[in-house]
């Protein structure tokens, strides 16, 4: 079996140890087994109906996202969507979540659209939120990143969030809510990387991207005894910073 993860405007949008995500997503298949190739889809870049089977898409500071939100206007944007409305697995972070909601208004500079994706908007707020974050998930259970943005993030009547906030600020600091959870798409505040410190949200992704290409359900084990370590202590990092 072989997975195609494709890495969104990585060149240009890569922060705070995002590339990590990718590489846990493709580590974790090949200690299965799992042959998994990584394709970038950048600015200029087509992106192909049915041919990627794992989408991340990484933070980035206003001044890239403003080329990033023009390029996925229009047919990639499309494109992106209906993947998703078919399954496709998807794990935005920050600058990528932000423009998969509605739009993006920077400090400065005009209003970013975004593709609605997530039924959700974000304005760049007077504080920048910037430290830990541990977060309670029906899902996932506790997860564990760090922030790093002055966007907040409202959500719409039908998004659902990825959690509630137990430290740090999360979608605004205001309504408790962190992230946004559609379908199998992901989007959260939590860079650090997030994945290697949450075999859980991983494990999720390969497992729907194996279902909707294979029609395989079953994951095998792994040891991830140094990843339980790596949460545990982050959380404990965590706890001091309250
Ligand atoms: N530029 C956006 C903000 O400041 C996103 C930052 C990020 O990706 N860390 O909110």
């Amino acid at each position: 079996m072989k997975l195609t993860i494709c890495w969104l405007y990585g060149n240009a949008m890569n922060i705070y140890g995002d590339r990590g995500n990718v590489l846990a997503l493709a580590q974790r298949c090949k200690w299965r087994g799992i042959d998994a190739d990584v394709v970038h889809s950048g600015i200029g870049d087509p992106l192909e109906p049915g041919r990627y089977d794992i989408f991340f898409w990484g933070g980035g500071q206003d001044r890239e996202q403003i080329n990033v939100s023009a390029d996925i206007q229009g047919r990639k944007g499309e494109v992106l969507k209906a993947e998703v409305a078919d399954g496709a697995p998807l794990l935005s972070v920050c600058g990528g979540y932000q423009l998969l909601g509605t739009y993006y208004r920077p400090h400065d500079g005009d209003e970013l659209p975004g593709i609605s994706l997530f039924d959700a908007w974000s304005v760049a707020g007077h504080e920048r939120f910037i430290g830990n974050v541990v977060i309670d998930s029906d899902e996932f259970g506790e997860l564990v990143g760090f922030e790093n943005h002055s966007g907040l993030t409202h959500l719409g009547p039908s998004a659902h969030p990825l959690g509630r906030v137990r430290i740090g600020h999360g979608n605004n600091g205001q309504d408790g809510f962190e992230g946004c959870h559609y379908k199998n798409a992901i989007g959260c505040y939590m860079h650090g990387a997030l994945l290697p410190k949450n075999p859980v949200v991983s494990d999720y992704l390969i497992r729907a991207a194996l279902r909707r290409r294979y029609g395989v359900d079953e994951l095998g084990a792994l040891d991830d005894s140094l990843e339980t370590a790596a949460h545990a202590s982050a959380v404990k990092r965590a706890s001091v910073q309250r």
